[in-house]
Protein backbone atom coordinates (compact mmCIF):
# COMPACT_ATOMS: atom_id res chain seq x y z
CA UNK A 1 0.00 0.00 0.00
CA UNK A 2 1.46 3.82 -0.79
CA UNK A 3 0.49 6.21 2.00
CA UNK A 4 0.03 9.88 0.85
CA UNK A 5 3.40 10.32 1.88
CA UNK A 6 5.35 8.15 0.00
CA UNK A 7 7.68 9.33 -2.94
CA UNK A 8 9.76 7.04 -4.89
CA UNK A 9 13.53 8.19 -4.51
CA UNK A 10 16.50 6.44 -5.75
CA UNK A 11 14.66 3.28 -6.30
CA UNK A 12 13.89 2.79 -3.11
CA UNK A 13 10.43 3.79 -1.17
CA UNK A 14 11.54 6.76 1.22
CA UNK A 15 8.29 7.84 3.38
CA UNK A 16 8.25 11.35 4.63
CA UNK A 17 6.40 12.95 7.74
CA UNK A 18 4.03 15.78 7.01
CA UNK A 19 6.94 18.21 8.20
CA UNK A 20 8.92 16.89 5.06
CA UNK A 21 11.66 15.13 6.43
CA UNK A 22 12.42 11.57 6.13
CA UNK A 23 10.53 9.06 8.26
CA UNK A 24 11.74 5.77 10.16
CA UNK A 25 9.54 3.18 8.85
CA UNK A 26 8.87 -1.06 9.10
CA UNK A 27 6.31 -3.10 7.73
CA UNK A 28 4.55 -5.02 9.92
CA UNK A 29 3.35 -8.70 9.37
CA UNK A 30 0.54 -7.77 6.75
CA UNK A 31 2.87 -5.72 4.55
CA UNK A 32 1.83 -2.47 5.76
CA UNK A 33 3.85 0.13 6.05
CA UNK A 34 4.43 1.70 9.75
CA UNK A 35 5.63 4.86 9.61
CA UNK A 36 6.95 6.09 12.83
CA UNK A 37 7.82 9.66 14.99
CA UNK A 38 11.89 10.44 14.46
CA UNK A 39 11.90 10.51 17.83
CA UNK A 40 11.44 6.61 18.35
CA UNK A 41 14.56 6.48 16.34
CA UNK A 42 16.40 7.94 19.00
CA UNK A 43 15.49 5.49 22.01
CA UNK A 44 17.03 2.43 20.28
CA UNK A 45 18.10 0.48 24.03
CA UNK A 46 18.01 -2.90 22.98
CA UNK A 47 22.06 -3.24 23.02
CA UNK A 48 21.29 -2.91 26.78
CA UNK A 49 18.31 -4.92 26.91
CA UNK A 50 20.44 -7.50 25.74
CA UNK A 51 23.20 -7.06 28.49
CA UNK A 52 19.77 -6.30 31.16
CA UNK A 53 18.62 -10.14 29.47
CA UNK A 54 21.62 -11.74 29.97
CA UNK A 55 21.95 -10.65 33.58
CA UNK A 56 18.32 -12.23 34.26
CA UNK A 57 19.45 -15.41 33.95
CA UNK A 58 20.31 -17.63 37.02
CA UNK A 59 23.27 -18.80 35.71
CA UNK A 60 24.94 -15.48 35.57
CA UNK A 61 26.79 -13.51 37.75
CA UNK A 62 25.79 -9.83 37.29
CA UNK A 63 28.13 -6.78 38.13
CA UNK A 64 25.47 -4.85 34.85
CA UNK A 65 22.21 -3.78 36.60
CA UNK A 66 21.33 -0.77 39.14
CA UNK A 67 19.59 -3.62 41.22
CA UNK A 68 19.34 -3.03 44.53
CA UNK A 69 20.39 -6.31 46.98
CA UNK A 70 17.21 -8.20 47.39
CA UNK A 71 18.04 -8.45 51.29
CA UNK A 72 18.03 -5.01 51.30
CA UNK A 73 13.70 -4.68 50.67
CA UNK A 74 11.95 -4.39 54.39
CA UNK A 75 9.77 -6.81 52.69
CA UNK A 76 7.67 -7.54 56.37
CA UNK A 77 7.75 -4.11 57.08
CA UNK A 78 6.39 -3.03 53.53
CA UNK A 79 4.12 -6.03 53.99
CA UNK A 80 2.49 -4.65 57.15
CA UNK A 81 2.04 -1.30 55.73
CA UNK A 82 0.43 -2.12 52.64
CA UNK A 83 -2.12 -4.46 54.31
CA UNK A 84 -2.74 -1.54 56.88
CA UNK A 85 -3.35 0.88 53.63
CA UNK A 86 -5.59 -1.61 52.13
CA UNK A 87 -7.65 -2.65 55.17
CA UNK A 88 -8.22 0.83 56.69
CA UNK A 89 -8.39 2.92 53.13
CA UNK A 90 -9.12 0.37 50.53
CA UNK A 91 -11.26 2.43 48.72
CA UNK A 92 -9.01 5.58 48.55
CA UNK A 93 -6.17 3.62 47.85
CA UNK A 94 -7.38 2.11 44.82
CA UNK A 95 -9.35 5.40 43.53
CA UNK A 96 -7.12 8.38 41.38
CA UNK A 97 -5.92 10.74 43.91
CA UNK A 98 -3.76 14.59 43.09
CA UNK A 99 -2.02 14.74 40.18
CA UNK A 100 0.92 16.37 42.62
CA UNK A 101 0.87 13.49 44.98
CA UNK A 102 -0.71 12.59 48.38
CA UNK A 103 0.03 15.58 50.81
CA UNK A 104 1.11 13.61 53.74
CA UNK A 105 3.95 12.20 51.89
CA UNK A 106 5.02 15.10 50.32
CA UNK A 107 5.12 17.04 53.80
CA UNK A 108 7.12 14.11 55.68
CA UNK A 109 9.74 14.26 52.52
CA UNK A 110 10.07 18.10 53.04
CA UNK A 111 10.56 17.51 56.34
CA UNK A 112 13.27 15.20 55.79
CA UNK A 113 15.03 17.58 52.83
CA UNK A 114 14.61 20.27 55.45
CA UNK A 115 16.70 18.07 57.83
CA UNK A 116 19.19 17.88 54.88
CA UNK A 117 19.57 21.78 54.48
CA UNK A 118 16.81 22.30 51.19
CA UNK A 119 14.65 24.28 52.29
CA UNK A 120 11.13 23.48 51.39
CA UNK A 121 7.86 22.66 52.01
CA UNK A 122 5.30 19.78 50.65
CA UNK A 123 3.99 22.42 47.73
CA UNK A 124 7.43 22.46 46.15
CA UNK A 125 7.58 18.57 45.48
CA UNK A 126 5.80 16.94 42.82
CA UNK A 127 5.44 13.11 43.25
CA UNK A 128 6.99 10.87 39.83
CA UNK A 129 6.56 7.44 38.82
CA UNK A 130 10.12 6.82 39.66
CA UNK A 131 13.27 9.54 38.93
CA UNK A 132 13.28 8.05 35.41
CA UNK A 133 10.04 10.13 34.79
CA UNK A 134 11.31 12.93 36.49
CA UNK A 135 14.18 12.93 33.43
CA UNK A 136 11.08 12.33 30.65
CA UNK A 137 9.67 15.77 32.28
CA UNK A 138 12.31 17.70 32.02
CA UNK A 139 12.90 16.64 28.55
CA UNK A 140 9.12 17.78 27.99
CA UNK A 141 9.44 21.00 29.79
CA UNK A 142 12.46 22.54 28.52
CA UNK A 143 13.76 20.59 25.12
CA UNK A 144 12.87 21.23 21.89
CA UNK A 145 14.79 18.92 18.62
CA UNK A 146 18.11 20.05 18.31
CA UNK A 147 18.72 21.68 22.17
CA UNK A 148 21.65 20.90 24.24
CA UNK A 149 22.04 19.89 27.29
CA UNK A 150 24.93 19.72 29.32
CA UNK A 151 25.90 16.69 31.51
CA UNK A 152 28.80 14.90 32.96
CA UNK A 153 30.83 12.75 30.85
CA UNK A 154 30.01 9.90 30.96
CA UNK A 155 26.80 9.93 32.58
CA UNK A 156 23.65 7.93 32.97
CA UNK A 157 23.02 5.88 30.03
CA UNK A 158 19.19 6.50 30.08
CA UNK A 159 19.46 9.68 30.83
CA UNK A 160 21.26 9.95 27.50
CA UNK A 161 18.25 7.87 26.17
CA UNK A 162 15.53 10.27 27.68
CA UNK A 163 17.19 13.11 26.57
CA UNK A 164 17.64 12.20 23.18
CA UNK A 165 14.23 10.96 22.65
CA UNK A 166 13.33 14.46 22.34
CA UNK A 167 15.81 15.24 19.23
CA UNK A 168 18.07 17.33 21.34
CA UNK A 169 22.26 17.21 21.92
CA UNK A 170 23.99 16.13 24.66
CA UNK A 171 26.82 18.08 25.44
CA UNK A 172 29.48 16.09 27.78
CA UNK A 173 31.28 18.11 29.99
CA UNK A 174 34.65 16.79 31.30
CA UNK A 175 35.10 15.53 34.81
CA UNK A 176 37.69 14.85 37.00
CA UNK A 177 38.03 13.34 40.39
CA UNK A 178 36.19 16.46 42.50
CA UNK A 179 32.77 16.68 39.56
CA UNK A 180 32.55 18.77 36.55
CA UNK A 181 35.89 20.42 35.71
CA UNK A 182 35.18 24.27 35.55
CA UNK A 183 36.91 25.70 32.69
CA UNK A 184 35.33 23.21 30.53
CA UNK A 185 32.19 23.93 31.65
CA UNK A 186 32.78 27.90 30.83
CA UNK A 187 34.05 26.95 27.20
CA UNK A 188 30.64 25.07 26.92
CA UNK A 189 29.01 27.63 28.01
CA UNK A 190 30.21 30.26 26.15
CA UNK A 191 30.60 28.17 23.08
CA UNK A 192 26.81 26.95 23.10
CA UNK A 193 24.86 29.94 24.91
CA UNK A 194 21.91 28.71 23.91
CA UNK A 195 21.97 25.20 25.91
CA UNK A 196 18.96 24.95 27.61
CA UNK A 197 19.75 22.18 30.56
CA UNK A 198 22.76 21.03 32.66
CA UNK A 199 22.25 17.36 34.05
CA UNK A 200 24.43 16.31 36.68
CA UNK A 201 24.41 13.49 39.43
CA UNK A 202 27.37 14.44 41.52
CA UNK A 203 26.54 11.93 44.79
CA UNK A 204 27.91 8.63 44.44
CA UNK A 205 27.46 9.71 40.09
CA UNK A 206 25.82 6.80 38.26
CA UNK A 207 28.40 5.56 36.40
CA UNK A 208 31.60 6.35 38.10
CA UNK A 209 30.16 6.18 42.19
CA UNK A 210 32.77 10.05 42.27
CA UNK A 211 31.60 12.40 44.41
CA UNK A 212 31.91 16.30 43.42
CA UNK A 213 33.73 18.29 45.80
CA UNK A 214 31.96 21.24 47.47
CA UNK A 215 34.17 23.84 45.53
CA UNK A 216 32.83 22.35 42.39
CA UNK A 217 29.11 22.43 43.21
CA UNK A 218 29.99 26.05 44.19
CA UNK A 219 31.44 27.00 41.27
CA UNK A 220 29.15 25.04 38.95
CA UNK A 221 26.57 26.63 40.29
CA UNK A 222 27.64 30.08 39.60
CA UNK A 223 28.38 29.23 36.14
CA UNK A 224 24.98 28.29 35.63
CA UNK A 225 23.33 31.45 37.47
CA UNK A 226 25.43 33.52 35.16
CA UNK A 227 23.56 32.26 32.12
CA UNK A 228 20.56 31.59 33.26
CA UNK A 229 21.29 27.50 32.57
CA UNK A 230 18.52 25.30 34.70
CA UNK A 231 20.08 22.16 36.10
CA UNK A 232 18.53 18.95 37.21
CA UNK A 233 20.19 17.43 40.03
CA UNK A 234 19.78 13.56 40.41
CA UNK A 235 20.33 12.28 43.88
CA UNK A 236 18.96 8.97 43.74
CA UNK A 237 22.28 7.41 45.91
CA UNK A 238 23.01 10.12 48.05
CA UNK A 239 21.12 8.60 51.22
CA UNK A 240 23.44 5.72 50.89
CA UNK A 241 26.86 7.08 51.98
CA UNK A 242 29.12 4.36 54.00
CA UNK A 243 32.00 6.67 54.42
CA UNK A 244 33.04 10.44 54.88
CA UNK A 245 30.63 13.53 55.10
CA UNK A 246 28.06 14.33 53.44
CA UNK A 247 28.65 17.48 50.90
CA UNK A 248 25.59 19.64 49.99
CA UNK A 249 23.26 19.08 47.46
CA UNK A 250 23.53 21.96 44.98
CA UNK A 251 19.92 22.31 45.79
CA UNK A 252 20.43 23.28 49.51
CA UNK A 253 22.58 26.13 48.29
CA UNK A 254 20.31 27.45 45.13
CA UNK A 255 19.40 30.93 46.01
CA UNK A 256 17.91 31.71 42.34
CA UNK A 257 15.96 28.67 42.37
CA UNK A 258 17.36 27.19 38.93
CA UNK A 259 17.78 23.81 40.52
CA UNK A 260 15.56 21.00 40.25
CA UNK A 261 16.18 18.35 42.89
CA UNK A 262 15.47 14.62 42.02
CA UNK A 263 15.36 12.22 44.93
CA UNK A 264 14.10 8.56 44.66
CA UNK A 265 12.73 5.50 47.08
CA UNK A 266 14.32 3.29 44.60
CA UNK A 267 17.53 2.74 46.55
CA UNK A 268 16.75 3.01 49.62
CA UNK A 269 13.35 1.82 49.80
CA UNK A 270 11.89 -0.30 46.82
CA UNK A 271 12.17 0.18 43.60
CA UNK A 272 9.57 -1.57 42.22
CA UNK A 273 7.27 0.92 44.46
CA UNK A 274 7.96 3.42 40.95
CA UNK A 275 8.32 6.26 43.66
CA UNK A 276 10.49 9.35 42.87
CA UNK A 277 10.05 13.21 43.24
CA UNK A 278 10.79 16.37 42.11
CA UNK A 279 11.39 20.02 44.03
CA UNK A 280 11.50 22.88 42.34
CA UNK A 281 10.53 26.50 42.47
CA UNK A 282 6.80 27.25 42.76
CA UNK A 283 6.59 28.58 38.60
CA UNK A 284 8.94 25.52 37.23
CA UNK A 285 6.92 23.13 39.61
CA UNK A 286 3.77 24.17 38.01
CA UNK A 287 5.16 23.13 34.52
CA UNK A 288 6.35 19.74 35.75
CA UNK A 289 3.17 19.33 36.87
CA UNK A 290 1.61 19.78 33.42
CA UNK A 291 3.89 17.61 32.19
CA UNK A 292 2.95 14.96 34.53
CA UNK A 293 -0.92 15.27 33.95
CA UNK A 294 -0.30 14.93 30.10
CA UNK A 295 1.61 11.76 30.93
CA UNK A 296 0.43 9.86 33.08
CA UNK A 297 -2.04 11.46 35.57
CA UNK A 298 -0.91 11.05 38.46
CA UNK A 299 1.94 8.45 40.60
CA UNK A 300 -0.16 5.74 41.70
CA UNK A 301 -1.87 6.38 44.59
CA UNK A 302 -1.59 2.82 46.49
CA UNK A 303 2.17 2.96 45.84
CA UNK A 304 2.00 6.47 47.74
CA UNK A 305 -0.02 5.28 50.62
CA UNK A 306 2.33 2.68 51.30
CA UNK A 307 5.27 4.44 51.31
CA UNK A 308 3.58 7.08 53.63
CA UNK A 309 2.74 4.43 55.78
CA UNK A 310 5.87 2.88 55.89
CA UNK A 311 7.36 5.81 57.19
CA UNK A 312 4.70 6.30 59.68
CA UNK A 313 5.66 3.19 61.27
CA UNK A 314 9.31 2.39 60.56
CA UNK A 315 12.77 4.34 60.48
CA UNK A 316 13.48 4.68 57.10
CA UNK A 317 17.03 6.04 58.15
CA UNK A 318 17.48 2.88 60.28
CA UNK A 319 17.06 0.47 56.95
CA UNK A 320 19.37 3.16 55.13
CA UNK A 321 21.78 2.36 57.93
CA UNK A 322 20.96 -1.66 57.60
CA UNK A 323 21.75 -1.19 53.28
CA UNK A 324 24.99 0.86 54.24
CA UNK A 325 26.31 -1.85 56.06
CA UNK A 326 25.90 -4.78 53.61
CA UNK A 327 27.07 -2.44 50.46
CA UNK A 328 29.95 -1.13 52.68
CA UNK A 329 31.10 -4.71 52.91
CA UNK A 330 30.21 -6.22 49.26
CA UNK A 331 32.20 -2.68 48.16
CA UNK A 332 35.24 -3.48 50.46
CA UNK A 333 34.88 -6.96 49.10
CA UNK A 334 34.96 -6.18 45.01
CA UNK A 335 37.63 -3.43 46.08
CA UNK A 336 39.60 -6.04 47.30
CA UNK A 337 39.43 -8.69 44.39
CA UNK A 338 40.39 -5.90 41.90
CA UNK A 339 43.42 -4.86 43.50
CA UNK A 340 44.73 -8.17 43.66
CA UNK A 341 43.49 -9.41 40.21
CA UNK A 342 43.00 -6.46 37.86
CA UNK A 343 46.43 -6.48 35.46
CA UNK A 344 49.01 -4.31 35.88
CA UNK A 345 48.29 -0.14 34.70
CA UNK A 346 44.33 -0.78 35.35
CA UNK A 347 42.30 1.64 38.05
CA UNK A 348 39.20 1.83 39.77
CA UNK A 349 36.88 4.49 41.40
CA UNK A 350 37.03 3.94 45.17
CA UNK A 351 33.14 5.40 45.97
CA UNK A 352 32.27 6.54 49.56
CA UNK A 353 28.58 5.22 49.16
CA UNK A 354 26.29 3.83 46.25
CA UNK A 355 26.21 1.17 44.29
CA UNK A 356 28.73 1.67 41.09
CA UNK A 357 32.54 1.58 40.61
CA UNK A 358 34.12 2.09 37.43
CA UNK A 359 37.12 0.67 35.81
CA UNK A 360 39.62 1.95 33.45
CA UNK A 361 41.67 -0.90 31.82
CA UNK A 362 44.82 -0.98 29.94
CA UNK A 363 44.86 0.74 26.55
CA UNK A 364 44.12 -2.43 23.80
CA UNK A 365 41.33 -3.61 25.60
CA UNK A 366 37.88 -3.17 24.18
CA UNK A 367 35.14 -3.90 26.86
CA UNK A 368 32.35 -4.35 24.43
CA UNK A 369 34.01 -6.34 22.00
CA UNK A 370 34.80 -8.95 25.46
CA UNK A 371 31.13 -9.20 26.27
CA UNK A 372 30.80 -12.39 24.52
CA UNK A 373 33.51 -13.90 26.34
CA UNK A 374 32.43 -12.87 29.53
CA UNK A 375 28.79 -13.85 28.85
CA UNK A 376 30.39 -17.79 27.87
CA UNK A 377 32.24 -17.38 31.35
CA UNK A 378 29.09 -16.50 33.00
CA UNK A 379 29.88 -13.06 34.27
CA UNK A 380 28.39 -9.40 33.11
CA UNK A 381 29.04 -5.38 33.31
CA UNK A 382 27.97 -2.81 31.40
CA UNK A 383 30.94 -1.48 29.16
CA UNK A 384 31.85 1.97 29.70
CA UNK A 385 31.27 3.45 26.14
CA UNK A 386 27.64 3.87 26.43
CA UNK A 387 27.68 5.92 29.15
CA UNK A 388 29.72 8.68 26.94
CA UNK A 389 27.71 11.06 24.84
CA UNK A 390 29.46 10.52 21.33
CA UNK A 391 33.24 9.33 22.51
CA UNK A 392 34.23 6.18 21.70
CA UNK A 393 35.86 5.02 24.71
CA UNK A 394 36.89 1.33 24.77
CA UNK A 395 38.73 0.61 27.87
CA UNK A 396 36.12 1.42 30.23
CA UNK A 397 33.46 -0.17 32.54
CA UNK A 398 30.70 -0.11 35.54
CA UNK A 399 30.57 -2.42 37.76
CA UNK A 400 27.56 -2.67 40.28
CA UNK A 401 28.41 -4.36 43.58
CA UNK A 402 25.22 -4.21 45.22
CA UNK A 403 23.25 -7.52 43.82
CA UNK A 404 25.44 -9.99 43.68
CA UNK A 405 26.34 -12.07 47.08
CA UNK A 406 29.74 -12.12 48.71
CA UNK A 407 30.33 -15.56 46.80
CA UNK A 408 29.39 -14.41 43.65
CA UNK A 409 31.43 -11.26 44.06
CA UNK A 410 34.19 -12.90 44.81
CA UNK A 411 34.14 -15.68 41.84
CA UNK A 412 33.10 -13.31 39.06
CA UNK A 413 35.78 -10.43 39.76
CA UNK A 414 38.07 -13.54 39.55
CA UNK A 415 36.37 -14.81 36.28
CA UNK A 416 36.32 -11.30 34.82
CA UNK A 417 39.72 -10.23 35.71
CA UNK A 418 41.08 -13.05 34.48
CA UNK A 419 39.68 -12.96 30.73
CA UNK A 420 41.34 -9.32 31.17
CA UNK A 421 44.65 -10.03 31.54
CA UNK A 422 44.39 -12.77 28.85
CA UNK A 423 43.05 -10.03 26.06
CA UNK A 424 46.12 -8.33 27.33
CA UNK A 425 48.59 -11.36 26.59
CA UNK A 426 47.11 -12.17 23.22
N1 LIG B 1 18.85 8.50 37.87
C1 LIG B 1 19.92 7.72 38.06
C2 LIG B 1 21.28 8.35 38.14
C3 LIG B 1 19.77 6.33 38.17
O1 LIG B 1 20.86 5.58 38.34
C4 LIG B 1 18.46 5.78 38.09
C5 LIG B 1 18.19 4.29 38.18
N2 LIG B 1 19.18 3.45 38.27
C6 LIG B 1 17.39 6.64 37.90
C7 LIG B 1 17.61 8.00 37.80
C8 LIG B 1 15.99 6.14 37.79
O2 LIG B 1 15.56 5.63 39.02
P1 LIG B 1 14.05 5.41 39.42
O3 LIG B 1 13.20 5.74 38.25
O4 LIG B 1 13.95 3.98 39.83
O5 LIG B 1 13.81 6.35 40.57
Amino acid sequence: MTSPWTRKSWGRTAVWNSSGTPCPCSSNKEGRLLRFSNRISHMDTSALRNVLALTARPDIISFAGGLPAPEAFPVEDLRRAADKVLSARGPAALQYSASLGLSSLREKLARRHRAQGISCTADDILMVSGSQQGLDLAGKVFLEPGDAVLCENPTYLAALTAFRSYECQPLPVETDDEGMVLEDLERKLAAHPEAKLMYIIPTFQNPTGKTWSLERRKGVLALAERYGLPILEDNPYGDLRYEGEPVPTLKSMDTAGIVTYMGSFSKVLSPGLRLGWLIAAPALLEKYASAKECADLQTSTLSQMVADTYLEDNDLDANIRRISALYKKRRDLMLSCLERDLPAGASCTHPQGGLFLWVTLPEGIDTTALMPVMAARKVAYIPGVSFFAGQDEKRCLRLNYSNASEDQIVLGASIMCRVFRDALEK
